[in-house]
């Protein structure tokens, strides 16, 4: 390992690397959380004819009176019958205005004096009272959805309400993950002794799922170079992103870094200024990312987080950016004096903002510390503990 690189700088040589995927024309029943690849424009109006916001009469504004009724404009049964002088239709919400309409009187403000339906007294109205207008929404040509936006469930109603059956989003994605080690047992096997259940397959997959991306293959590499070098070729040749973890140190029994070499993977970067994830390494082949990923459980969680959700994110052309928030850190942490330290938090509001409370022991191995936790707290080099109250970063998960 050279010289280790900050967070910001790894990060910074991931986005580098990244080339976003193509596009691809998804229905509208699909594209939940996918990102979208072009601007869209409406080709209408939204609404696209004006019609009423309450449940009543169409009539000429005025003062109050007592007017004939002459017709029912109801939701999707729009009415030849055009207002006049004297004259009234009957409406519901969301039904089209008829012509020759300046307002709509609600019911509650109107009575049916003869119980002949013929006949309705009026209060009060002024000019384009309880009218919604064509338009209003959205006008014909204007940009409704941004490229590079997120498709959340306001996205997808906004792209129904302008008609679209589907929407222009870049390729999800596809990640192979693969966990190194002999000591590695499969959930649901028995333990021989010294073997331990492969926690990262599960933690990582759970991780590339949720980033949105799609999951292509999982599995479990033994440690000799024949194993390695069948996963990350077959890896490579299939998926956008490998996330390889374990292995990648220098011990005899790690052969994913010098085989990586041999595939033809060019390293961007191999170790970060980090605790935990410290034996994070970073390289391409051609378009296509590989992580090596450190074996320890919460680094693995930890450098996924901070590069590798980054990266997929910019694979699909949306902002790599997690959000974050500062918050007071209350228990003073020890500091390390050269790495920065990802401390997994839980987050409290209070009236002063937001307050972080670690989850307690924080060793690389002890997964449970990832349970529960709203984010990062990331923790500058720096000698002896943090001061108790100071404020940090918080990277959310
Ligand atoms: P390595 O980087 O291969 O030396 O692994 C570092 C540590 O992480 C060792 O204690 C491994 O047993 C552990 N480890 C590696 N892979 C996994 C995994 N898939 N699940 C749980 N622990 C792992
Ligand atoms: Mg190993």
């Amino acid at each position: 390992m050279a010289e280790l690189i900050s967070i910001d700088e790894a990060c910074r040589r991931v986005q580098q690397a990244v080339r976003p995927l193509e596009s691809e024309d998804v229905p509208l029943a699909e594209a939940l959380d996918r990102v979208l690849a072009l601007d869209v424009d409406s080709p209408a109006d939204v609404p696209p004819f004006d019609n009423s916001a309450m449940d009543g009469f169409a009539v000429r504004a005025g003062p109050p009176a007592e007017l004939s009724l002459i017709g029912e404009s109801r939701a999707g049964h729009p009415t030849a019958a055009r207002v006049g002088a004297g004259t009234a239709v009957r409406i519901s919400t969301g039904a089209m205005i008829p012509e020759g309409t300046t307002a709509v009187v609600p019911v509650e403000r109107a009575r049916e004096g003869d119980g002949s339906g013929q006949q309705v007294r009026v209060e009060a109205s002024a000019a384009g009272e309880h009218i919604r207008r064509a338009g209003e929404d959205i006008r014909a040509g204007e940009l409704v959805l941004g490229r590079g936006a997120v498709v959340g469930p306001a996205e997808l109603g906004v792209a129904a309400s302008i008609g679209r059956a589907d929407l222009p989003c870049t390729r999800r994605p596809t990640v192979t993950v693969l966990v190194t080690g002999d000591e590695l047992t499969e959930p649901g096997h028995e333990l021989a002794a010294g073997s331990i259940y492969s926690s990262n397959a599960f933690a990582l997959s759970g991780l590339v799922e949720r980033s949105p991306a799609t999951l292509l293959d999982r599995a479990t590499v033994r440690d000799s170079v024949e194993s390695t070098r069948d996963a990350l070729g077959r890896a490579l040749s299939e998926a956008d992103v490998t996330c390889v973890s374990g292995g990648v140190s220098v011990g005899p029994h790690d052969h994913v870094k010098a085989t990586l070499g041999e595939l033809g993977v060019a390293e961007h970067f191999w170790g970060v200024a980090l605790r935990p994830g410290k034996p994070t390494w970073f390289g391409t082949h051609d378009r296509r990312l590989v992580f090596g990923l450190p074996g320890n459980p919460v680094s693995a969680m930890v450098a996924f987080l901070l590069f590798v959700r980054p990266a997929l994110l910019a694979l699909q052309g949306a902002s790599p950016r997690i959000a974050r928030v500062s918050a007071v850190l209350d228990d003073p942490m020890p500091l390390h004096p050269v790495r920065e330290q990802a401390v997994r938090v839980r987050l409290s509001a209070r009236e002063d903002g937001w307050h972080a409370t670690s989850t307690g022991e924080q060793g690389s191995h002890v997964l449970t510390s990832m349970l529960g936790a709203d984010g990062l707290a990331l923790l500058p080099p720096g000698e002896g503990r943090s001061a108790a109250g100071s404020r940090f970063e918080v990277e959310l998960l």
